[in-house]
């Protein structure tokens, strides 16, 4: 069979951890003709989705919208921050960690790197320490991923923020939240974050192509004094625009008509909802996974991930020949396994917009590639989450 040349009848399951499932409101709501982005229809648009995302952040403060990846959004964080030399410490909790590093290296900045094995979160205790043995106050800023895309594990935000103010250090504290935002809880100014970064293919269950960050008033006037180069993404040149709904240059009107009916979607159904549907998936999935007899990549049951599952292959057993399996017989894709995970894990993303029975095809897909791929795994996985799911609600 080739699934490439023939038309496939049905859904494709698009079970990685972002790009998300679009839901139909939003693809319709994003199907309109594109607006002058200077007129009075844009300036209503701009005001109420730069009002109603701060909602989903949890903040009062400025949330900056860029035409970009969760990428961009990394590197104007960074950019509107710092300068060559400047040190940062940065917790690296699994892939995407390693590539904002590797990013804050090619802008020259003085890295201080926590390692780890991958399988845990940010330990809020080395962060502390690290930042005791800083007498001379060099670091500026302290780097997290909130939910780690690569392993499936969610650090405890709050527990960065009180690390930080325990060891008295003035370091301002900047939190990748591109895959945790509206999926896990999130509370920008709760816990006192600086700079949170995110993007719209996840959570926002929105196509490519926005990236964001919402920004302290600490932030803000460091970014203010701070002699930094920076030219698209300064915030500063943003606010005016802002403040009437406009954007320096042209913004990406159709994702924001998305936008705008995105946050709608996650009002109704409630953000708490949100965040515990996802609980609610993340943990049916766990009930499989151990079925089966495998790990998850995260070993802390604090901080097992509502947004992905990261699943060890058996040893000798190549992940992604299975997941190549799963897309040619059922029509779904699963993540890879990153970095130094690659071959040996796979990731089943269960995030946005996904309902019971979306969670039961894709682990019945899983288990039965897992079977042809002559995997050893115990039956009952997808057994044990419908008796999961059934008894939850
Ligand atoms: C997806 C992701 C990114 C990168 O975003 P792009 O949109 O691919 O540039 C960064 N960090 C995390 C945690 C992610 O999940």
């Amino acid at each position: 069979m080739n699934g490439n040349e023939r038309r496939r009848a049905g859904r494709h399951f698009l079970q990685i951890p972002g790009p998300s499932p679009v839901p139909e409101a939003i693809l319709r709501a994003m199907d309109m003709p594109v607006i002058d982005h200077r007129g009075p229809q844009f300036q209503k648009l701009g005001l109420r989705v730069l009002a109603k995302l701060r909602g989903i952040f949890k903040t009062e403060g400025h949330v900056f919208i860029y035409p970009t990846s969760g990428t961009g959004a990394w590197e104007a964080a960074l950019a509107n921050l710092f300068s060559p030399g400047d040190q940062i410490l940065m917790f690296e909790t699994g892939h995407f960690a390693v590539l904002w590093k590797k990013m804050a290296d090619r802008l020259r900045l003085d890295v201080a790197l926590l390692d780890s094995d991958w399988r845990g979160g940010v330990d809020a205790a080395r962060v502390e320490t690290r930042l005791r043995e800083d007498s001379a106050r060099r670091i500026k800023a302290v780097c997290v991923v909130h939910n780690e895309t690569s392993t499936g594990v969610t650090s405890r935000i709050d527990e960065a923020r009180k690390a930080i103010d325990a060891a008295g250090h003035p370091a301002l504290l900047l939190v990748d939240t591109v895959s945790g935002l509206a999926c896990a809880d999130y509370r920008h100014d709760e816990w006192g974050v600086d700079v949170s970064v995110s993007g719209s293919q996840k959570g926002l269950m929105l196509p490519p192509g926005l990236g964001f960050n919402a920004v302290s008033d600490k932030a803000l006037s460091y970014a203010r004094k701070a002699d930094t180069i920076k030219a698209f993404w300064s915030w500063e040149e943003m606010i005016p625009h802002n403040a009437r709904g406009f954007f320096p240059s042209t913004p990406a009107t159709n994702l924001l008509y998305g936008l705008d009916a995105a946050i709608d979607l996650l009002n109704e159904e409630g953000l708490d909802h949100v965040f515990a549907r996802h609980l609610r998936h993340a943990e049916a999935t766990r009930h499989a996974v151990a079925a089966w007899g495998f790990e998850t990549v995260c070993r802390d049951p604090r901080l097992h991930s509502p947004v992905l599952t990261g699943v060890m292959m058996p040893e000798g057993h190549d992940a992604d020949l299975f997941r190549q399996l799963a897309l040619e017989r059922f029509d779904i894709s699963l993540g890879m396994g990153l970095g130094r995970l690659a071959g040996k894990a796979f990731r089943i993303g269960h995030l946005g917009d996904i309902n019971d029975l979306t969670l039961l095809g894709a682990l019945a897909g899983v288990e039965m590639a897992l079977n042809l791929a002559g995997t050893p795994l115990q039956a009952g996985g997808v057994a044990a989450a419908m008796q999961y799911l059934a008894a939850s609600s």
